[in-house]
């Protein structure tokens, strides 16, 4: 039979695998803040074989449903058939902005990506008063979100590096675009090209982001391949951090939020924990942990495209936070913070920060 679709041809096997079972329903973030069956993973997989088998056809009325997904990618790890939602879902995306049919916060993003040098279409970042595109062993990159809306964090994070004596500098970096995959666009080559450019020519062996999606993106797109192929190392802060010896401790309770780009789709769950449990004793872990950490609501496109459902998730995950009696709450991922505090809670009793930040502000005390 002709396939019409590049999701069909790639993922029709992974989507009949789908045994209806629902295992997905509790762990999907939009079915939680939402309540609709339809918008999980099960009920997406139902719709695309409703399209397969030629009952309706993909257009402008499935966006809703489709274009609501953060690939946070709980579904697949709880998927007892493993199919691979996320994957699935940015291949649909793709077929669908091919015939026409885009969530417009999505295509905002791919035309800002294709004129701007960042997802915000800012013309000016914060200079964050370092020198940059020197020579240095590292780079470190921030990302969009740390360089024009969690500046503070990005400031206390570099400052941490300094007190560090991490030899470090900074690029005039630009959007990774990495993000545009997820919402059915493809990578800025040129804007690849030129990160990788400013990049080699800081003679820099190993890049820091401060962001767990420029990592993967860096680590695992083939535009960023180059930089794999001279031989320059990309890490994420938290990778840094864990073999350095901090000499600063709190005696707050304290909990971590896993990024699912961290977490889920890069295997990295310990590295943080061993960084949190040397400044704070009185670590405690949340309900939902690790693999089955509760998404902030923010990734896939989901905080622009759906802001309302995208705080009601960050709420949910807040909610979740509350439950062990934490003070502080951490995380390395400047996308989760932004969401988070966007979301407080009524009467929150706690602060989120990076690991980063609540060092350097131990640190500040320490010194006072
Ligand atoms: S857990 Fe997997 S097999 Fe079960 S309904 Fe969800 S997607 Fe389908
Ligand atoms: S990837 Fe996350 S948001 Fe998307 S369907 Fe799966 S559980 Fe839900």
């Amino acid at each position: 039979m002709k396939t019409k679709y590049d999701f069909e041809k790639r993922f029709r096997d992974q989507i009949l695998l789908c045994s209806r079972c629902g295992f997905c329903q509790a762990v999907c973030p939009v079915y939680g803040s939402t309540l609709r069956p339809a918008l999980n993973a099960r009920g997406k997989m139902l719709l695309l074989k409703e399209v397969m088998d030629g009952k309706i056809d993909l257009g402008d009325e499935l966006i809703e449903t489709l274009f609501q997904c953060t690939t946070c990618a709980s579904c697949h790890e709880n998927c007892p058939s493993e199919v691979k939602v996320p994957e699935i879902i940015k291949q649909v995306r793709k077929d669908m902005v091919n015939i026409g049919s885009c969530h417009p916060a999505f295509k905002g993003m791919n035309e800002i990506l294709q004129r701007h040098t960042n997802i915000y279409a800012e013309d000016e970042p914060e200079d964050f008063e370092r020198e940059r595109n020197k020579k240095a062993e590292y780079v470190y990159f921030i990302g969009c979100v740390g360089s024009y809306r969690e500046d503070g964090a990005t400031m206390a994070a570099l400052d941490l590096l300094d007190r560090l004596k991490v030899d470090y500098t900074l690029i005039d970096e630009i959007c990774c675009s990495g993000v545009l995959e997820d919402v059915g666009y493809q990578i800025n080559e040129d804007l690849a090209r030129k990160n990788i450019e400013l990049i080699s020519a800081t003679g820099a062996k190993t890049v820091i982001t401060g962001c767990p999606y420029c990592f993967r993106t860096f680590n695992n797109k083939p535009q960023y391949a180059e930089l794999r192929e001279k031989g320059i190392k990309v890490i994420h802060t938290v990778q840094l951090l864990k073999d350095m010896d901090l000499g600063v401790k709190s005696d707050k309770r304290v909990t971590y939020h896993d990024p699912c780009d961290l977490g889920r789709h890069c295997g990295i769950y310990e590295e943080p924990r061993q960084t949190i449990r040397k400044i704070a004793p009185d670590f405690v872990e949340m309900p939902h942990h690790h693999v089955d950490a509760l998404c902030c609501g923010a990734g896939g496109g989901v905080r622009g495209a759906f802001p309302k459902n995208s705080i009601a998730m960050a709420r949910r995950r807040l909610q979740d936070a509350e439950e062990p009696g934490a003070e502080v709450v951490l995380t390395e991922c400047n996308s989760c913070v932004h969401n988070l505090s966007n979301a407080k809670l009524r009467k929150q009793k706690f602060k989120i920060y990076n690991i980063t930040e609540f060092i350097n502000e131990l640190m500040d005390e320490n010194s006072r």
